[in-house]
Parts: structure tokens; C-alpha cells; sequence
């Protein structure tokens, strides 16, 4: 999540980023925020749009809102109204498109500490990414400088390149799913090229009903890992030298 740039008083976050960080336990909090965030996140981890729920250090829910797919938006007014000390947790959705991987938090979402948020928060397939500003509420606060270098990190990053494209689908081609794929296509030409015309083009069309959309989704999977490896190794590398912890729990 985070504030708008392009649009004048919005902000939105969403997901980018699978992570090789460990699942460790999670970070002290009220017994009430826990059980708040573990029953939130439980709720909404699978959701296909993202939600927003933001809670205070009892766990008491202060705003909680409905985005799309991708993002989920908030006003700066209610930046400045509820993020100070609070927590904020929301889902990264992980269909297919994204290859099943939900990743790990957006530069749009770091930029919400610049509100005074202590933590942040984003659920989803590989358990629940944590982000906490130790300096939340003293002077030594370095969240904006934080939300700038990441922001800098993944503008030098192309993680759509066409070579990390061709990269991941060079990849995908060598997966099960893929040389299962690709077995039944030259088997429908073998079968075309001997004149057996009807059952080539049923089994070219089973495979593109049936295989085609799990390797499209292969390719995708490894897309979306790569850059959540490359994301969520930038947070666990710097994160420290803000004055930020960064985890994955469960
Ligand atoms: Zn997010």
C-alpha cells in the first residue's frame, strides 16, 4: 500500500515480489492485537482482492476496506487520521496470473511508514510478510529513506524484461508440466503428418485446453519467485540498517 503520487489525496498498495526467507515466529504483540491479525489474516489470506484492515496496539479495528486485485487504496486524510503507531495487514492475492505466489510488500506499501506506522503487514500463499519500524515513534525514524532506497532498488530492476521472459519460459520448457506439454503437441503433429487429421486435432486441442493454462501458469510461478527472491532479498539485507525488522511468518 502506500500514498498517491498520481492521483492527488489516494494511495494504494499491492503486491509484488516468493521470498527464501524462514518462517519464524512472529513478533511480540498484545494478546489481542495477535488475535486480531491471526484471525484477519486466516479470513482474507486466499481472498482473490486485496483487504485492508488497519488496527491500534489492542487490536481494535480502526478502518478496514476492499480494493481490487492488485491494490487497495486509502485517502491521506486516513493516513493521517489512523496509521501513527498503528498496524496495518492486508492479503497479496496469488491466482494464477501471479503463478500462485503472493509475494512480498510493494514500494507502495513501504512508503506507509512515512505516516508513522509501526508495522506492516501482507498475507498470502507463503504465510505472512512482517515489516516493523522500530524507530516508529522517535526522531531516529528512517522510513522515508527507507521507502526510497527499495524504491530506487526496484527501479533499477526490469523484472518484466523480455530476457527475464525468455528466461522464465526456457525454464517452464524444461518443468514436467512443460515437457508433458510439448510431448502432446509433436505427438498431434507426428499424427497430422501420417494423415490421422481427426485424432491430431483432438489431442492438439486437449493439450491446449488442459496443459497450456498450468504452463502458462508455470512460467508465470517462475517470474514471480524470481522477483520476489530478488524483493524480499533486498528488504532482508537493508531492512536492519533503517531500523526495520522484516520476516515471514506463519
Ligand atoms: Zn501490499
Amino acid at each position: 500500500m502506500g500514498t498517491g503520487r498520481s492521483k492527488a489525496d489516494r494511495g494504494q498498495f499491492g503486491g509484488i515480489g516468493g521470498s527464501r526467507l524462514t518462517q519464524i515466529a512472529d513478533l511480540d504483540h498484545s494478546p489481542t492485537l495477535q488475535k486480531a491479525l491471526d484471525k484477519e489474516e486466516k479470513r482474507t489470506r486466499d481472498f482473490k482482492r486485496e483487504q485492508m484492515t488497519i488496527l491500534d496496539e489492542n487490536g481494535n479495528v480502526l478502518l478496514h476496506r476492499q480494493g481490487g486485485s492488485g491494490h487497495v487504496t486509502y485517502k491521506i486524510s486516513e493516513a493521517r487520521d489512523y496509521f501513527d503507531g498503528a498496524t496495518i495487514t492486508h492479503n497479496h492475492p496469488h491466482g494464477d496470473e501471479r503463478g500462485g505466489v503472493s509475494a512480498t510488500f510493494s514500494t507502495a506499501d513501504v512508503e506507509t511508514f512515512r505516516y508513522g506506522l509501526k508495522e506492516m503487514r501482507a498475507s498470502g500463499a507463503e504465510g505472512t510478510y512482517v515489516l516493523r519500524n522500530k524507530n516508529w515513534n522517535n526522531k531516529d525514524t528512517k522510513a522515508y529513506e527507507f521507502w526510497q532506497a527499495y524504491e530506487t532498488f526496484t527501479n533499477s530492476q526490469d523484472f518484466s524484461s523480455i530476457k527475464n521472459i525468455k528466461s522464465a519460459q526456457e525454464k517452464a520448457h524444461k518443468s514436467k508440466i512443460g515437457k508433458q506439454y510439448d510431448a502432446e503437441i509433436k505427438k498431434a503433429g507426428e499424427l497430422w503428418n501420417k494423415g490421422l487429421k481427426d485424432e491430431a486435432t483432438k489431442i492438439f486441442g486437449n493439450a491446449e485446453k488442459n496443459l497450456k493454462p498450468q504452463y502458462k501458469k508455470e512460467i508465470q510461478k517462475i517470474l514471480y519467485e524470481d522477483m520476489n527472491a530478488k524483493t524480499s532479498g533486498w528488504l532482508k539485507q537493508n531492512a536492519n540498517k533503517y531500523g526495520f525488522e522484516y520476516r515471514l511468518t506463519r
